[in-house]
């Protein structure tokens, strides 16, 4: 389905029946889908363009599975930045794939009763969730730097959130991420970058 942009009149192509949030491509206006209508959401985002080793629309294989990124936020934790990129796969699921530098780990969102407090956590602690035992790693604050392309969530450019990372054995890597209403834990493993290959 194609829609048009409500500021610039242009194309959005627009692939995913689960995005909520498309980058305008002409001229970078965010905007939101609902119910098959499309606002402007108020405010524009881009993305330096400096060197990744994914790209939107570019296909790559991981381990004999074929994924495409279709959008990403960049989120700034005080040390760096890295990139949430959400990627469909081949086997027609979805995931979010986030690159810090040269480390890059695969996450699919965890359906989980409750999440552990962030007040409650801290460095060096261990914990069980669900059947995983782990050990929080990280806890840190992150600020949305920008986004591009297609999302399935709204996060505005600004917007801060508290995250945690809780490692377990073998790249186990549980991230829970903290907004004002609404916590998400996402599971998945540390992946080798050199097994990544654009297609
Ligand atoms: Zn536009």
């Amino acid at each position: 389905m194609d829609l048009n942009c409500p500021n610039c009149g242009g194309g959005v192509p627009h692939n995913l029946k689960y995005a909520k949030l498309v980058v305008c491509p002409q001229c970078q206006t965010s905007l939101f889908l609902e119910d098959d209508a499309v606002r402007n959401a108020g405010e524009r985002s881009a993305i330096a363009d400096d060197p990744s080793i994914f790209t939107i629309g570019l296909p790559f294989d991981y381990r004999g599975v074929a994924y495409v990124p279709h959008g990403r936020f960049r989120f700034d934790y005080g040390q760096g930045y890295w990139d949430e990129w959400w990627v469909g796969a081949d086997t027609g699921e979805a995931l979010w794939v986030s690159v810090d530098e040269g480390d890059i780990v695969m996450q699919k969102p965890m359906e989980l009763k409750s999440a552990p407090p962030y007040e409650r956590l801290s460095l060096g602690q261990t914990l069980k969730v669900g059947s995983d035992q782990l050990k929080v790693t990280e806890k840190n604050w992150s600020r949305c730097l920008g986004y591009e392309g297609e999302l399935p969530e709204v996060i505005a450019v600004g917007e801060e959130h508290g995250y945690v990372h809780l490692s377990g054995p073998n790249g186990l890597l549980l991230t829970v991420e903290y907004y004002s209403d609404k916590t998400q834990i996402f599971r998945g493993h540390w992946i080798d970058p050199f097994e990544v290959k654009t297609l």
